[in-house]
């Protein structure tokens, strides 16, 4: 008999936070619970199932990995019991209660920005466990792990505290009991639990056993637990890849391309990858790593082998079972594989070839991947020069022509006559750039400029600076001259010969009082409605990227800006004629302080800027 000790401890304050809102929490589909708990005894079996390859004794006599489900009205109990890898004492306390998963608190996060139906991405954020308590008034877990035969009780109903004894339990895995609360005792029912099992369970690859225990005859096999992968397509049914998707990605969309091959070749592996629908909830967390699944001959490696997919196709959850690797393989040795990286080369191309065949054939579908995935894609052309040519053409912005998102193909297309570059505009900000009187020229020249509006953008462009012969040119930097280019507008310059010599000398005043915080002042080739602007200089960061920057603290040191004045603008015209009745200083402030304003920039003088305009307008 051991002897019993037991130990009361308090749960970490997230984990508490989140229990409180699970338990309390409206959401109707309360099912999902079980799913759940299923994924979490398939993970304990997979684990074991990979240990024992190294360790031959691990298994002993109980080779046959399950999950028994068992049911009763009487007990209003239900137990999801596996023969996986167990969990000791310190993982119980780790694993359910003390240590703040990285997942809690961003699940939180989600909670509070989201409706009560979002609690299904629970799985998503590591912390399906925590779910037993939509249903559960109290849960119980009993595991003997599997390494030592420790065995203890961790025990819960949910609140501020568990406890933890040791016990007894005759075979090796977790059972779990829960406890179920009266508000949810149709969950007590065999047939519902059944159906429970087959709508969310049916291809895990283990099989699911479920027993009435008020009706001792009663135990079924529910699901045949063999692998989907494996499956010729053909027998397929479309449900069928719809929940082995659900199942191994915790996505509960519909995948918008289910990818199912056989490669074989040098490397031989069979695949069944899916491009989903909507975007994964924590697509853009620094932390997440892709959801690939890796087996050897049925059994799971691993799910962290990083080098299987590039970080930009992190979005693709699946499964890839390939009989070329040793299944005595560690997952160290994974690393730096060869065979793992040409199988990542295989998953690649077969990836962005279906993208492509998307966007040829079925535009609408195209549309949703590329509103969802796109900006991802995008780190792919900054990451790695081997797929330019592949996801160039994928590519679509937003633009000053019309409504629809172009690609660089249609771009080409509507290029004004004599245009030599691809313009763009870069700036996370869309209003920003729509109202921008960088676009003025452009706009009255009807010269296409392409709307680059994804943080990402200023990174691949460096990159790449060129589609098919046609250089990318950032309208926000440096000279830009489209004298030569579409439509002619009417040559202002005329108009102003007269006060040439007036507007150097206000150039001249300027350069002089602003030369601390500018580098150049020009005639402007940009503008046509607006007074005065910045641009960034030739060499320099672009003004966006110098933001972006900025943002993500990175010293970078303010680089000088050269300013642009339009010399035909009244504005500036009228102070040019009367520079002798003006102060030069306080002149030069205000039209940079407008530009910076026009810019997006926050002042650093604000009230100067105000006391300059107040005595303008008092004059
Ligand atoms: P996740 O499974 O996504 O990591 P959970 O909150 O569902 O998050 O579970 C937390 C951890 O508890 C799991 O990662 C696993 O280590 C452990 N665990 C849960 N259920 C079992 C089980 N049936 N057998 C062994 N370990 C388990």
């Amino acid at each position: 008999m051991v002897e019993k000790s037991k130990e009361n401890l308090t749960f970490q304050a997230e984990v508490s936070k989140l229990l409180d809102l699970v338990a309390n929490s409206l959401y109707s589909e309360r099912e999902i619970f079980l799913r759940e708990l299923i994924s979490n005894s398939a993970d304990a079996c997979e684990k074991l199932r990979y240990q024992s390859l190294s360790k031959k004794n691990l298994l002993k006599d109980d080779k046959d990995l399950k999950i028994n489900i068992r049911v009763s009205k009487k007990k209003k109990i239900i137990e999801i019991e596996d023969n996986g890898i167990g969990m000791n004492k310190q993982e119980l306390i780790d694993n359910l209660g003390t240590i703040a998963r990285s997942g809690t608190s961003r699940f939180i996060e989600a909670m509070k920005n989201k409706k009560e139906g979002d609690i299904s991405a629970i799985g998503q954020f590591g912390v399906g466990f925590y779910s037993s308590y939509m249903v559960s008034d109290k849960v119980d877990v009993l595991s003997r792990d599997a390494a030592n035969n420790e065995i203890n009780l961790w025990s819960s109903n949910g609140k501020e505290n568990y406890s933890i004894e040791s016990s007894e339990k005759e075979k090796r895995g977790t059972c779990i009991t829960l406890n179920i609360k009266k508000d949810a005792d149709e969950f007590l029912d065999s047939f519902r639990l059944r159906s429970i099992i087959t709508k969310y369970s049916n291809y895990i690859p283990f099989p699911i056993y479920l027993n009435d225990l008020d009706d001792k005859e009663k135990e079924e096999k529910i699901n045949e637990g063999s692998p989907l992968w494996l499956k010729d397509k053909n027998d397929i049914k479309d449900e069928d890849y719809k929940q082995f998707y659900n199942n191994i990605s915790f996505n509960f969309d519909e995948p918008l391309k289910t990818i199912h091959y056989n490669a074989e070749g040098v490397i031989s592996y069979r695949a069944l990858i899916y491009i989903p629908t909507n975007q994964p909830m924590d697509l853009f967390n620094a932390e997440r790593k892709n959801k690939i699944k890796l087996y050897v001959q049925k059994v799971f490696i691993t799910d962290e082998c990083d080098d299987i997919m590039p970080n930009w196709l992190r979005f693709i959850p699946g499964v890839v079972d390939s009989q070329d690797i040793s299944l005595n393989i560690s997952r160290e040795m994974l690393q730096n594989n060869p065979i793992i990286s040409k199988i990542k080369k295989g998953l690649t191309n077969k990836i962005l070839n279906e993208i492509e065949n998307l966007s040829k054939k079925e535009k609408t579908k195209f549309e949703t991947f590329w509103n969802n995935f796109g900006a991802v894609l995008k780190e792919g052309i900054y990451e790695q020069n081997d797929h330019h040519e592949k996801i160039l053409p994928l590519l679509r912005f937003e633009n000053s022509i019309n409504d629809n998102k172009i690609s660089l193909e249609e771009y080409i297309k509507i290029m004004a006559k004599d245009q030599k570059e691809i313009y763009y505009f870069a700036n996370t900000d869309k209003d920003h750039i729509k109202n921008s009187p960088q676009l003025e020229v452009f706009a009255d020249k009807k010269i296409p400029v392409l709307f680059m509006v994804d943080a990402v953008d200023e990174f691949w462009i460096q990159n790449v600076s060129k589609f098919k012969d046609l250089e990318f040119k950032s309208i926000t930097k440096g000279k830009v001259d489209v004298s030569k280019v579409g439509e002619k507008t009417k040559d202002k310059k005329d108009d102003n010969k007269k006060i040439d010599s007036k507007i150097k000398d206000l150039i001249n005043i300027l350069k002089e009082e602003l030369k601390d915080n500018i580098s150049e002042v020009l005639i402007s080739e940009r503008l046509t409605k607006s007074p005065i602007l910045l641009v960034a200089e030739e060499s320099g960061m672009d003004i966006n990227m110098e933001k972006l920057m900025k943002m993500h603290n990175q010293k970078t040191p303010a680089s000088k800006k050269i300013l642009e004045v339009n010399p035909s603008h009244p504005m500036i015209v009228n102070l040019a004629n009367n520079l002798t009745k003006v102060d030069h200083k306080k002149m030069s402030n205000l039209l940079l302080d407008q530009a910076n304003i026009l810019d997006g920039n926050i002042l650093s003088n604000p009230s100067g800027y105000l006391e300059n305009l107040t005595e303008i307008f008092i004059k």
